[in-house]
């Protein structure tokens, strides 16, 4: 289906008499019913006619039916944060007793979930290196059910070998879910090569303009009943319907801002990779990528996320850089308008300063939708300060 269906009808349904521009806001709790038919018919189908909105709701509906057909899945669940659609993904395939094999830096709150929670409940949890694709085939045992993947990863953007696990994992009937907030589903369509459960941080790409919190999943009709049926409506973590509006709207131009975001990493990657302040950058489209052919086969494009090494490695310099940048906002998330830039050093204590392998001196990058030239000239101007 061609992306512009997908963003400017699917799911909108006929007009009615006004003929709107932009579908209606059903900012209700509650549906009535006219007979106890009706009503029991409802709520025997509550995924798909409305009954009580913590289920389903009319303008969610639209977005869910947008986001499945942009993944190309059966279906999708949106909720009230990224956390949240990973929680109930995660959740909803492991019980006590059972074994995870994860990428060894997923997002840090993916990585509390397993460590922190699940732990508690008497699930397991292996990490491997996130570009190690046969190390998370090899790390499966038998108690293994799933198999969680982030690629391109956080802040480091290694990239697991989606096929080659998916192919193990169906074999040995272990699910597998896969972060896909860094590429979003324009670029990288995870499904396609398998993976049963795919989770996005909708707060970043898919909403766009840093003014609201949402996750996603999307998977095949049959874990969305699973879903559905349990930790959607058990958690009761939503979206929405003025959200799922918000990024309804979105969505209308996720392919231009993806494309401007795009366009401007590059030109800020080609000025920082041989820049003498900067020891190194990890960013999927430079000539230095490690995988190179990973990223040929799943990503069709860069998006804006990239991280940079200063060649400095003393804090007050570190620290002069950042407070340097003017465009570029120190914060972290990522995929709205504004650049930002997170300075890794904002995550440590101070105790680990002097340690050999403390890397006080990375950066991770935001490219956002400012024009590139005047984002380049914010960096120079900062790495002239140090
Ligand atoms: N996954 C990744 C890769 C993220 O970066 C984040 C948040 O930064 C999340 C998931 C969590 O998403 P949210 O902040 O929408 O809960």
């Amino acid at each position: 289906m061609h992306t512009d269906q997908i963003f400017f009808h699917l799911g909108e349904g006929e007009p009615n008499d006004h003929l709107p521009a932009s579908p209606a806001i059903y900012q209700t709790s509650n549906f009535t019913f006219r007979t106890v038919k009706d009503m029991a018919t409802s709520l025997q189908h509550e995924d798909k006619i409305p009954f009580y909105t913590r289920g389903a709701n009319p303008t969610t509906a639209i977005l869910q039916q947008k986001l499945a057909a942009l993944e190309g899945t059966d279906e999708s669940l949106v909720f009230g944060s990224g956390s949240a659609a990973i929680t109930a993904a995660v959740v909803s395939q492991v019980k006590s007793g059972d074994h995870v094999v994860c990428v060894e830096s997923p997002y840090s709150w993916t990585k509390k979930l397993f460590n922190n929670i699940l732990s508690r409940f008497g699930v397991t949890c292996t990490y491997v290196k996130a570009s190690n694709s046969q190390g998370l085939i090899d790390a499966c045992k038998e108690n293994t059910v799933l198999i969680y993947m982030e690629s391109p990863n956080s802040w480091t953007y290694e990239m697991q070998d989606i096929e080659l696990v998916t192919q193990y994992a169906k074999a040995k009937n272990i699910k597998t879910i896969l972060d896909n907030s860094c590429a979003s589903p324009l670029y990288q369509q995870p499904a396609k090569y398998g993976v049963d459960i795919i989770v996005h941080s909708a707060t970043k790409y898919l909403s766009g303009h840093s003014d609201m919190v949402a996750g996603v999943l999307c998977t095949s009709s049959k874990i969305y009943q699973q879903i559905f049926q349990g930790e959607y409506m058990t958690f009761g973590a939503i979206l929405s319907p003025i959200e799922a509006w918000m990024m309804i709207r979105s969505l209308r131009t996720l392919e231009m801002r993806m494309e401007r975001v795009t366009k401007n990493a590059l030109a800020v990657a080609k000025y920082l990779e041989n820049h003498p302040k900067i020891e190194s950058l990890i960013f999927t489209h430079s000539e230095s990528f490690e995988q190179p052919e990973l990223r040929n086969k799943y990503l069709k494009a860069a998006g804006g996320l990239m991280t940079i090494d200063l060649t400095t490695k003393d804090f007050q310099s570190i620290e002069k850089f950042c407070n340097a940048l003017q465009r570029f906002k120190l914060g972290c998330s990522w995929g709205g308008y504004e650049s930002l830039a997170f300075p890794a050093v904002t995550t440590m204590s101070s105790l680990n300063y002097d340690k050999p392998d403390t890397l006080l001196n990375r950066i991770r990058l935001y490219v956002g939708t400012e024009n590139h030239e005047l984002l380049i000239e914010d960096l120079k101007n900062a790495l002239n300060s140090i």
